[in-house]
């Protein structure tokens, strides 16, 4: 993260955060290393259950998209951000998952 990120983070408005759904969540929103495609698939199919239960998805979604975050935030993975336009600013795996 460099130093912009940092306090643009620190600047962003982040109380919508007390209402999300997926507190105590974390592993079902972000991948462990060298995770596998199936495995990965599940964990979003479970992780986007969650998010749509969440009083907060679309502002959720937005943070996500307008900070450049990795993960599943807003019922959106950074497969479908990355696609839809919101670009991550350093894409490992994206471009290898999108190119097969
Ligand atoms: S939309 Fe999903 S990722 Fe975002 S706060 Fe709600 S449960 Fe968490």
């Amino acid at each position: 993260m460099s130093v912009l990120d940092f306090i643009t983070r620190q600047l962003t408005d982040d109380e919508w955060m007390n209402d999300a759904a997926c507190k105590g969540m974390t592993h079902l929103f972000f991948p462990t290393p060298a995770e596998r495609p199936q495995t990965r698939e599940r964990r979003e199919d479970a992780a986007r259950e969650v998010c749509a239960s969440c009083p907060v998805m679309v502002t959720c979604r937005d943070f996500a998209r307008d900070q450049h975050e990795y993960g599943l935030w807003g019922g959106e993975s950074e497969d479908e951000r990355h696609s839809a336009g919101y670009r991550l600013i350093a894409p490992i795996g994206v471009r290898a998952r999108q190119s097969g």
